[in-house]
């Protein structure tokens, strides 16, 4: 049987996170709790809260903790995530939120929280090129040469840019990480339970690193 993991995944907008998400989902069969997708699900249903996360969201600022942690606490309840695991990813940002989630993970606490650092210039130039299927959320790179419309060879969907990843936008979310979203570096670091794996490498290099981290934080548990 594939044991399952209780993970985070910290990094910066662009780190490479939604991809090796993906990858670690499969691996470990587990969910892979992306609170920015949910909110994006929330945004395409138009429903009180996804019009109310658009605005928030199209500015690069960030819905407020008591929305987050309430989304969060109903989905780590679901059958799937208590069974198996889940990993999170976009939550928590705030030292406010990670507070709760450990109260919300007390009985079934997180394997290993996964700082992926890749320098803030990198993640810049990642970003301005960054498209994404409109519907099944696959990530792209624009070289500049692509037949528009953009189609996804996944699932026929439209390919775009987000909303979010305008040069303002990204640069305002790349401010706000490293105000709220970088003390949760230190915050899970003095709970000795942060890994940093460098993200500068190929995705499958990545991979490998990402996967060493957490089996050795199984061994160690
Ligand atoms: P992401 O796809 O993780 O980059 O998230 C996209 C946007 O969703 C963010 O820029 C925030 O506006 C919002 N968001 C996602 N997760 C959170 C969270 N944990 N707390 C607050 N806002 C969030």
């Amino acid at each position: 049987m594939i044991p399952g993991a209780r993970l985070i995944l910290l990094g910066r907008q662009g780190a490479g996170k939604g991809t090796q998400c993906v990858r670690l989902s499969r691996h470990f069969v587990v969910p892979h709790i992306s609170t920015g997708d949910m909110l994006r699900a929330a945004v395409r249903e138009g429903t009180e809260l996804g019009v109310m996360a658009k605005r928030v969201m199209d500015a690069g600022s960030l819905v407020g903790d008591e929305i987050m942690v309430g989304l969060v606490r109903e989905r780590l309840s679901q059958p799937d995530a208590v069974g198996r695991g889940y990993i999170l990813d976009g939550f928590p940002r705030t030292v406010p939120q990670a507070m709760a989630l450990d109260d919300i993970t007390a009985q079934l606490p997180i394997d290993v929280v996964i700082d992926l650092d890749v320098p803030r210039e990198l993640v810049l130039e990642r970003l301005s090129s960054r498209r994404v299927c409109s519907d099944c959320g696959t990530n792209y790179v624009a070289v500049g040469v692509e037949k528009l419309p953009w189609i996804c060879e996944v699932c026929g969907g439209d390919v775009i840019r987000r909303d979010d990843d305008t040069p303002e936008a990204i640069d305002h979310r790349l401010d706000l990480y490293e105000q709220q979203t970088e003390p949760l570096i230190e915050y899970y670091r003095r709970q000795r339970r942060l890994a940093v794996i460098d993200g500068v490498a190929s995705p499958d290099e990545v991979f490998r690193r990402l996967t060493i981290a957490v089996d050795s934080a199984h061994r160690a548990s």
